[in-house]
């Protein structure tokens, strides 16, 4: 049922495989995954773009291609942003770390996404800003200002990254592998942006305890980032929840299906 369920939300959510605590442990949700890709054709620059040079964040252990200074800039304004995120929680990237600003990015298995952390190349391939517009039509993502959403997007991937080189244990749902990258990212986001993205959801539903699913990820993945930064913020400490996913003990996730 798992299979049928996951092969249908394929083409619109990038969420697939039906084994997800096995080696091939593939997170995708929506527009935004964690992916263990298989085709090298998949990483390969479009034809005729000169691939940039990578240069390094200053002070950071992450190394970016971007098209423009101002591409640099950003990513590595938004990876600082997802390093301190996690820094208040003593988790820190172990080696360098490879973004690249792509366009598009697209999903070895489906269309064009907002961006994916590649597990066994560790790099972090997010689609340029222009993209946006097209990717959020008709989600909660597109009432916010445009750059404010970007920047939390690469946030997003980044914390994917970190998490990655800190696993002690593979996550065994996709929520498990989501969950920080989401409550990070809406966490990134401006106060004012951030409450008007959580407005879009009945509050009731965002702080209820119901345990977090790959069910409500693949069907209502704006849904499920609400509730994680509301989670995440609610909680005595909520580094506690993240080093738990590191272990791969979780009392808030459902188990796999
Ligand atoms: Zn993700």
């Amino acid at each position: 049922m798992r299979s049928v369920i996951n092969l249908g939300a394929l083409s619109l959510l990038c969420l697939f495989g039906s084994q997800p605590a096995n080696a091939q442990s593939e997170a995708c949700h929506d527009q935004a995954c964690a992916v263990k890709v298989a085709s090298a054709e998949f990483i390969r620059p479009p034809v005729g773009a000169a691939a940039a040079p990578p240069g390094r964040c200053p002070g950071l252990l992450v190394d970016v291609s971007a098209g423009s200074a101002d591409e640099h800039r950003l990513v590595c304004s938004a990876a600082d942003t997802a390093l301190q995120l996690l820094g208040r929680c003593s988790i820190t990237l172990r080696r360098p770390l490879q973004v690249q600003i792509m366009s598009p990015v697209r999903h070895p298995l489906g269309g064009p996404v907002f961006g994916l952390f590649d597990i066994p190349r560790e790099q972090v391939l997010v689609t340029k800003e222009t993209n946006i517009p097209a990717l959020v039509e008709g989600t909660p993502y597109a009432r916010l200002p445009r750059s404010d959403f970007y920047r939390s997007l690469v946030v997003h991937e980044v914390v994917h990254g970190i998490m990655h080189q800190n696993l002690e244990r593979k996550a065994t749902t996709h929520a498990a592998y989501e969950y920080p990258a989401y409550a990070l990212q809406i966490a990134s986001l401006p106060p004012g942006v951030r409450e008007q993205f959580l407005r879009s959801f009945d509050q009731g539903a965002v702080g209820s305890d119901t345990l977090f699913s790959d069910a409500v990820l693949a069907f209502d993945p704006y849904f499920f980032a609400a509730r994680a930064y509301h989670h995440f913020m609610s909680a005595p400490n909520g580094c506690a929840y993240l080093k738990s996913l590191l272990a791969g003990e979780v009392s808030f996730i459902a188990p796999p299906m």
